[in-house]
């Protein structure tokens, strides 16, 4: 055999051992070449009578992450071309085929009559799990704590195609079953192991010898579907117990959807219906979804952002080239609720951190943040006593400046204040070696007028965090005018050493993120003001794909930080750059009713102590007219939501702010949540065509107001049926 991403070697028993090892890539993945190798290596086990079985393994630190998601977008490029040259029905029948070799693969290995085991050593997810659920024998390490397996395709817009969903679903309940496909969820061995999707666990040196056991001990070469008798674990889908599962599973789906997510609901319909079939016809099912959806925009697009681009910015695609930085120790002035998150996440990644405040008290509250984050985790069964005290251990709460001398990299999260920032950036550089790079958490004030500050504005930097920190994955760098490369490779090195996704941005007002996703808020705000009863506004904010509605998502954040802004933008750019109806609904709700949102209990929802959160009863009386539901219009409503937001992304496009228009999209999904589905701000106008955008925003603009006048550079784009990724086609310099 001619096998290059395979090692194959036959035993004194007539056992074999595939192990995957690919040359060249630090981790495995499922290719054409692999798949053909794969092939090979059934043909020679069924072929050979003096092979009795055959083991697979990784010749790596984890077993796979699975397919490669850029062979799944080559098939969906190659069936939009043999569209246009041989019409849909050939072309479907092509791309069908296509996109269910796998899965056939899969299932002639488990066919094969020759038992097959899998040896999982480290993270086995997507197609390579598939892989090893179609090998009659799963064994699972036990002394890697990085281990994982699971079937994460959901998350970016896809569903497990290559008998993952028919083969999950006969090995436990369904109603376990749907919630492991449907969150895509990441499982420790062990707990796989307790949920029957493994048959053993070993520790990593006995794994191979384990499984070559149980075949030499007569290990079946049958599934259990494959079994006459078998009986699914749940029972039939038409009993007592399915009727107990399918229709609340289908109104969850609906809850946590709005149906927004085709392969979601792929996954419902392929267990429902195949749950009722036999296994090679619900294999069949299995596959015409997923060839419907895999060719859904919805998937193009999150495969696009949330795997492809996410990726590119993960491995540095906007790194300039310099060697990496070694960071070992970081300062953090301002130990208050971002500067303790900041520490905590940096300390977590193995970091050590010198936390400032200006008293010791001060200092030691915020390293007390990492105390009570890391014991709640511990709590949760993600850590130990001795992590934590590792982690409290690598922090240094302290008043004294003199501290940080010596450390890699300073991020300073004091007050939102000019004069106390420009206080502690003298400070800091004082004792900093000339070398060292300074960044800002600012989250309104650019980079460049904090800069003057420093004696070394080319070591200069923003680097702005979400919050909450530790939950938040983006984190925007800013680049002020004179900010080095140096300091932008630093910046980007540290958001990956705390594994966080970077973007890269340019200066100006609000950065990036904060600029739309204020106007998701203020759109929440203006329709309250319209008469929009506050629960449909919140609902339909869902149901257009955002995460929380526009109220919500306002209390957490203040609304007296809401109320601070609107003032600073009215100084800033003139009254006429502040709706009134705006002004008017956050004086009320602030200044006469004393209502500053989640913080103090009171905000455009009331947080009694015990039971959930309500929307204000008082609302009402702050709308001057109220709209009969009926006769509002839904997908309008949803619309306004989502243009509001993707128009100011254009803008920033415009503006020079976002020069790269995968940091757009992924900044938008990671940063505030922008509808998952759509791929991100700039790709939901691609997706829409910029010509039909700009109509609906011309739409908009009359019944609305200007805030949804295109920009000259939409309607450039508009003109000419431009794509962003088109005009602005992405660097694909890969990392360093
Ligand atoms: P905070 O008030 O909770 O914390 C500020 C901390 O800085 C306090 O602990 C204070 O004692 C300390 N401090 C003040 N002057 C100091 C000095 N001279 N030396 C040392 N420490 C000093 O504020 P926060 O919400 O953590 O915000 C901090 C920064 O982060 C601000 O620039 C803010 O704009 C930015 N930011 C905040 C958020 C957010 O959601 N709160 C998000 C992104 C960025």
């Amino acid at each position: 055999m001619d096998l290059t991403n395979f090692r194959f070697d036959v035993d004194a028993d007539g056992i074999a051992l595939a192990t995957w090892d690919m040359p060249g890539r630090s981790m495995n993945v499922i290719t054409v070449e692999v798949m053909d190798e794969l092939e090979e290596i059934l043909a020679k086990v069924v072929g050979e009578a003096g092979i009795k079985g055959c083991v697979i393994a990784s010749g790596k630190e984890a077993f796979s992450g699975g397919a490669d998601l850029t062979m799944l977008q080559g098939l969906g490029r190659r069936y939009q071309e043999a569209c246009k040259a041989l019409g849909e029905e050939k072309a479907m029948e092509t791309f069908f085929a296509e996109s269910r070799y796998l899965s056939q693969l899969y299932r002639r290995i488990e066919t094969s009559g020759k038992p097959f085991a899998a040896v999982i050593n480290g993270i086995c997810l997507g197609g390579a799990f598939e892989l090893t659920l179609a090998c009659h024998y799963r064994i699972g390490v036990s002394d890697n704590d990085k281990a994982r397996v699971g079937l994460p395709e959901v998350k970016v817009g896809l569903f497990p195609g290559a008998g993952g969903t028919t083969r999950v679903s006969r090995l436990m309940k369904p109603d376990q079953a749907l919630q492991m496909l449907l969150k895509g969820d990441r499982l420790r061995i062990s707990q796989a192991h307790k949920m029957g999707l493994l048959h053993a666990v070993a520790p990593r040196d006995e794994l191979i010898a384990k499984a070559k056991e149980w075949i030499k001990a007569g290990g079946s070469p049958k599934a259990p579907w494959d079994v006459e008798g078998f009986r699914l674990p749940g029972g039939l889908v038409y009993s007592k117990a399915g009727m107990m599962v399918f229709p609340p599973a289908n109104a969850l789906y609906r809850r946590e959807t709005y149906d927004n997510y085709p392969a979601a609901r792929a996954i419902l319909q392929s267990v429902y219906e195949g749950l009722q079939l036999p296994f090679d016809r619900a294999l069949t099912v299995e596959s015409r979804y997923f060839a419907h959806v895999l060719r859904s925009p919805e998937a193009a697009a999150m495969i696009r952002s949330l795997f492809v681009s996410m990726q590119d910015l993960n491995k540095g695609a906007r790194r300039p080239a310099m060697p990496p930085s070694r960071l070992k120790r970081v300062g953090v002035v301002g130990a208050g609720f971002m500067g303790a998150g900041i520490a905590y996440v940096s300390a977590l990644a193995g970091l050590d951190v010198v936390l400032v405040d200006r008293d010791q008290e001060a200092a030691d509250k915020g390293k007390a943040h990492s105390d009570s984050l890391i014991t709640s985790q511990i709590k949760k069964g993600r850590g130990t006593m001795a992590e934590r005290d590792a982690l409290l251990g690598r922090i240094t709460a302290t008043p004294d400046y003199n501290a940080l001398a010596g450390v890699d990299l300073v991020i300073e999260a004091v007050f939102e204040d000019r004069a106390v920032k420009a206080e502690v950036i003298k400070k800091v550089q004082a004792v900093l070696a000339p070398d060292v790079i300074f960044a800002s958490n600012t989250s309104t004030l650019p980079i460049s007028s904090l800069a003057i500050n420093s004696a070394r504005p080319e070591q200069f930097i923003g680097v702005h965090f979400f919050s909450p920190v530790e939950k938040m994955l983006l984190v925007e760098v800013i680049k002020g005018e004179k900010t080095g490369d140096k300091a932008i490779a630093t910046a980007l090195d540290f958001v990956r050493a705390i594994r966080k996704t970077p973007i890269l941005v340019n200066d100006g007002r609000g950065f990036f993120a904060n600029r739309c996703v204020l106007n998701y808020i203020r759109e929440g705000h203006l329709m309250l003001a319209e008469g929009v009863p506050p629960a449909m506004i919140e609902n339909v904010a869902r149901a257009a794909g955002m995460p929380v509605g526009p109220l919500s998502l306002n209390d957490e954040v203040a609304i007296d930080l809401a109320w601070k802004i609107l003032q600073a933008t009215k100084k800033d750019l003139g009254e006429g750059a502040v709706d009134p109806a705006q002004e008017t609904l956050l004086d009320t709700l602030l200044n006469k009713e004393g209502r500053q949102g989640r913080k103090n209990g009171k905000g455009f929802y009331d947080y009694p102590a015990v039971g959930p959160k309500r929307l204000w009863p008082g609302l009402a009386d702050l709308q001057p007219v109220k709209l009969d539901p009926d006769t509002i219009d839904i997908p309008t409503l949803k619309h306004r939501f989502l243009v509001v937001q993707a128009l100011e992304a254009a803008r920033t496009v415009e503006d020079g702010i976002i020069t790269d228009m995968r940091e757009a999209d992924v900044g938008s999904i990671l940063g505030f949540g922008f509808a998952p589905f759509t791929g991100g701000a700039l790709s939901y106008i691609d997706g829409m065509g910029t010509k039909a955008f700009v109509a609906l925003c011309d739409r908009l603009a009359a019944a609305y107001g200007e805030r949804f006048e295109p920009n000259k550079l939409l309607r450039d784009m508009a003109a000419g049926d431009e794509r962003f990724y088109q005009r602005f086609k992405p660097e694909t310099k890969k990392a360093a």
